[in-house]
């Protein structure tokens, strides 16, 4: 069967095999066909050979963590044959840190967890996988040509869990949000916003392309201007461009007991002028919260899925710019312009 793999650490080793072999049993009772893979920032970095680690003992790593598959056998009676199915990225360390121990792997603190197509577990781009059941979300039938999209939205998820936890440490009642950066995870995270009832606001440079309709069409404003010249000030912030000049211009931005959630990754190496000790300040005297974001547990895959249920199927499909079949897998890893979400199609 095929498999889309890299070596980590050695740029531009992306190849498609194949003959790469069928999926071991120890990988998961459940047997699921690929349908598609999703193509994200961290694939990019891993291609580049910045990130990334092989499963022990080999040196390739298969790619793919955004993934949607049919289930073609389930002994153990979890999903049935036919069910739409993706697996969850992170497994827990095997120490188990605290929070590993609980289920709380996407707050592992040891380090020491892996994850699929990422770091040290073999991807789903490849023909056929497996999967625990524990680690198995059955996704709406409906989904079939969306469902890769539930991986990025369970990271949204997993922020705004957090965001609403956060909340609770007093009353509050927000009103607005501000999602900077309109990607995938950006406009995955002003969908949910949108799904909570909240004004939402959604900043990006682009005045072109799909972007501002996409986010007209939940409802929410576009803003293709700098931050800092925004008129108004948000309940929630979700930073997902990594950028260093949005980021903290984001932060001060935040309403009184604003939540500034940071979702993006900046490369970091550049240094910028920055008032620290004003930022300082306007964080102390307004009680505001910043905090950091990444990958979700199995509450956020399991919210995600509804999520993707409840939104409007059509908006979903206009989030996937590019549908590439596994042949042309070297174009669906090349960053287009316009691209939102490129996926591989493992059934073109
Ligand atoms: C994935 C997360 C993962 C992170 C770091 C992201 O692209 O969505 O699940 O934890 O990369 O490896």
């Amino acid at each position: 069967m095929r498999a889309v793999t890299v070596t980590p650490g050695t740029p531009n080793s992306l190849r498609c095999v194949p003959n790469w072999p069928e999926p071991a049993p120890e990988e998961g009772a459940i047997l699921a066909e690929a349908l598609a893979v999703g193509v994200c920032g961290t694939d990019h970095e891993i291609i580049a050979g910045h990130f990334g680690e092989p499963p022990p003992g080999t040196d390739t790593l298969v790619l793919g963590h955004e993934a949607l598959g049919r289930v073609l056998e389930d002994p153990t009676g979890t999903l049935r044959k036919g069910d739409l199915v993706a697996g969850i990225v992170r497994h827990p360390d095997p120490v188990p840190c605290p929070n590993c121990a609980v289920g709380e792997w996407d707050m592992c603190r040891n380090g020491q967890y892996t994850e699929h197509g990422i770091k040290a577990l073999p991807g789903f781009a490849r023909d056929r996988w497996r999967v625990h059941p524990a680690f198995a979300v059955r996704l709406d039938p409906a989904l079939t040509t969306v469902g890769m999209l539930l991986e990025p939205t369970s990271v949204v998820a997993k922020a705004w869990d957090h965001i609403e936890r956060i909340g609770k440490r007093a009353e509050w009642k927000p009103q607005s949000v501000l999602v900077t950066g309109a990607g995938p995870i950006g406009l995955l995270a002003a969908l949910l916003g949108s799904q909570r009832g909240l004004a939402v606001h959604v900043l990006d440079l682009a005045t072109t392309g799909p972007k501002p309709d996409l986010v007209r069409a939940l409802g929410a404003t576009y803003h293709a201007k700098p931050v800092a010249e925004l008129d108004f000030e948000p309940d929630v912030v979700i930073e997902c461009t990594g950028a260093p000049r949005v980021v903290l211009d984001a932060m001060c931005k935040a309403a009184p007991n604003g939540i500034v959630c940071l979702a993006g990754v900046s490369s970091g190496g550049r240094t910028i002028d920055f008032d620290a000790g004003a930022l300082n300040r306007a964080l102390v005297l307004e009680n505001n919260v910043v905090f950091g974001s990444v990958n979700a547990n199995r509450r956020h895959w399991d919210q995600a899925a509804e999520a993707l249920a409840r939104a409007d199927q059509g908006w979903l499909n206009s989030l996937i710019t590019r549908r590439l079949p596994v042949e042309r897998y070297t174009e669906a890893y090349t960053a287009g312009e316009d691209d939102i979400k490129v996926i591989i199609d493992f059934t073109a």
